[in-house]
């Protein structure tokens, strides 16, 4: 269970600052309910909320966040990564949803947004189907303060998975749109 850090913690010198949070882990476990999760709370209290995800993403709506449980909030889909800067004007928290697809910059950005105050919470695939590091999570998940991994339930064994396993035929690091093409495994169950 996550317990989200008193802000009296991060202040330097009066001055408040903010941090960083990662919630990562394989496809169905979650990710996107807990940063939707975490999101709510923060707007329940009155803060300014901006969530991001790369316009690569548009499995469900062009809009929405949505995870696979069909609770949703608000977003806004980008090309690049240096639009959330532009975007992310006065608020106080910035949401970043499959984080796994964009660029290097994003890393920039991040500490930006943090070092100017605000609480940065990013989602997303810690590794891609043939199990290695997606994109700029390693990156993210070394600068963050806090690192959330979810697990989800393994499709095979029903041991804890933290891969994603791909079913359908195809290379490509990429593949949107068809999550029945891909399974959660366990270790064990992913090298089968
Ligand atoms: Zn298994």
């Amino acid at each position: 269970m996550f317990i989200e850090p008193y802000h009296n913690q991060h202040q330097q010198n009066g001055k408040k600052t903010g941090w960083i949070e990662v919630v990562c882990g394989s496809m169905f476990s979650g990710k996107t309910e807990e940063l939707i999760r975490r999101l709510n709370r923060a707007k329940i209290a009155k803060q300014k909320v901006e969530i991001f995800k790369p316009a690569i993403d548009i499995r469900y709506h062009h809009e929405d966040i949505v995870s696979h449980n069909s609770s949703s909030i608000r977003s806004t889909p980008i090309q690049s990564s240096h639009e959330i800067l532009l975007l992310s004007g006065d608020c106080d928290v910035v949401g970043i949803d499959e984080a796994q697809f964009f660029d290097e910059g994003i890393v920039e950005i991040a500490n930006s947004l943090a070092f100017n105050g605000k609480r940065v919470i990013i989602a997303g695939l810690d590794m891609d189907f043939q199990g290695n590091p997606f994109g700029p999570m390693p990156a993210l998940m070394a600068i963050a303060e806090y690192i959330t991994k979810v697990h989800a339930v393994c499709m095979v064994c029903g041991d804890v998975a933290n891969y994603s396993y791909r079913k359908a035929a195809g290379k490509e690091q990429v593949m949107l749109g068809e999550t029945d093409s891909y399974e959660a495994r366990c270790r064990k169950c992913f090298h089968l």
